[in-house]
């Protein structure tokens, strides 16, 4: 199946053999889209007996199960909110590595033991490079990831155990990006790039496969997502309309986009009617997971909001705060990153009919201190 697959420039056309290992357009540096997949999402019937791992859902995957690769992600629980009974949240911190991330990671590393690559590298305030060492360390390729110098010690600690090489980088996560990029163009190294790589939100899709199975064949009427770099809400929004296609749902359900109001370049543009990022400075959060002044699928994640009516919107530090703190005492502890979608649903950002599904995506147990 990879061979008739492509990577392709959404801005220019260019295309690239998928195992070019290219992750950005060679002609004018855009991102880079797959091309040449069609999902077939299975019939909630055909799911029935089928493994918990995310290939329960392989007719929708562009790459075939790696048996000795998966560490069984996916298939987190839902579980009511507390106090808000239309609303449900998806505990995605109970992945393998602690995040939601391990679902586009497994997909990368999937790809890059097919390919045959001896190196990969990431880059990631966090999550998505323990992910990424982790499931390189399960595939015994060897792994540098590049994180910026105030990464959590529990981060970097986990990063370590997997026997992951770390660069710590001194300066903003755009420095820690532009430290990897420069890597990246080194020849033979597979950059497993959870902002730039299609696979990984191929992988982050199945998120919304795993509500429309567990709501009985349905979505809610609004899914809240955090956004920073947009793997989640690319990966929703690409589901929603794989399930349309395939005549599994009859409407998307809105998408309510999150962002921290110390770096919200996706809001501001939202609200100023932009259809590419605004140009910030990061003022700091405590979301340190969603801290992206410059996301480089902004312009796909302004677009993917919009056509489902949704909105992007913003919560300040304070707020995120309590929510981690209330969450924390109904007996769910998460990063602070992962409180943001319930600090807006508590600060009255989301619309409050229908029914609502929002994820906890990081576990508390590495993050900093707790912040309350
Ligand atoms: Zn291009």
């Amino acid at each position: 199946m990879l061979e008739s697959l492509s990577l392709r420039c959404g801005a220019c056309g260019h295309t690239e053999p998928l195992d070019s290992l290219a992750w950005r357009c060679a002609k004018c540096h855009g991102v880079l889209d797959l091309d040449g997949f069609a999902a077939a999402p299975p019939s909630l019937a055909g799911l029935a007996g089928r493994g918990t791992s995310l290939w329960r859902y392989r007719e929708a995957l562009p790459i075939a199960e790696p048996a000795d690769i998966t560490m069984g992600e996916g298939m987190t629980p839902l579980v009511g909110a507390p106090g808000r009974p239309g609303v449900t949240l998806k505990v995605d911190h109970l992945m393998p590595t602690g995040s939601f991330k391990d679902r586009g990671a497994v997909m990368l590393v999937a790809l890059a033991a097919r390919l045959g690559v001896a190196r990969l590298m990431a880059d990631s305030s966090g999550n998505a490079g323990t992910a990424v060492a982790a499931y390189a360390a399960r595939a015994g390729i060897a792994c540098d990831v590049y994180v910026p110098a105030d990464t959590s010690a529990g981060k970097v600690g986990q990063l370590r155990a997997y026997g992951a090489t770390v660069h710590q980088i001194p300066g903003s996560r755009e420095d820690t990006a532009r430290a990897a990029a420069l890597a990246a163009g080194e020849p033979g190294v597979f950059y497993a790039s959870h902002v730039y790589h299609p696979f990984f939100v191929h992988g982050t899709k199945t998120y919304v496969y795993e509500v429309w199975e567990q709501l009985g064949g349905r979505l809610p009427d609004t899914l809240v997502l955090p956004v920073g770099n947009g793997t989640l809400v690319l990966g929703a929004h690409l589901a929603c309309a794989e399930l349309l296609e395939a005549g599994y749902i009859e409407r998307f359900p809105r998408i309510v986009a999150v962002q921290a109001a110390g770096c919200a370049p996706l809001a501001a543009a939202f609200a100023g009617g932009s259809p590419v990022p605004a140009n910030i400075a990061t003022q700091g959060t405590v979301a340190e997971g969603i801290a992206i002044a410059r996301p480089a699928r902004g312009a796909q994640i302004l677009a993917a909001v919009r056509a489902t009516g949704g909105a992007v919107v913003t919560v300040t530090d304070e707020q995120v705060r309590a929510a981690h703190a209330a969450l924390a005492r109904s007996g769910l502890y998460v990063e602070p990153t992962s409180a943001v979608c319930w600090a807006a649903i508590e600060a009255g950002e989301v619309e409050p009919q229908g029914t609502v599904v929002a994820p906890l995506c990081g576990s508390g147990l590495k993050s900093k201190p707790p912040v309350m």
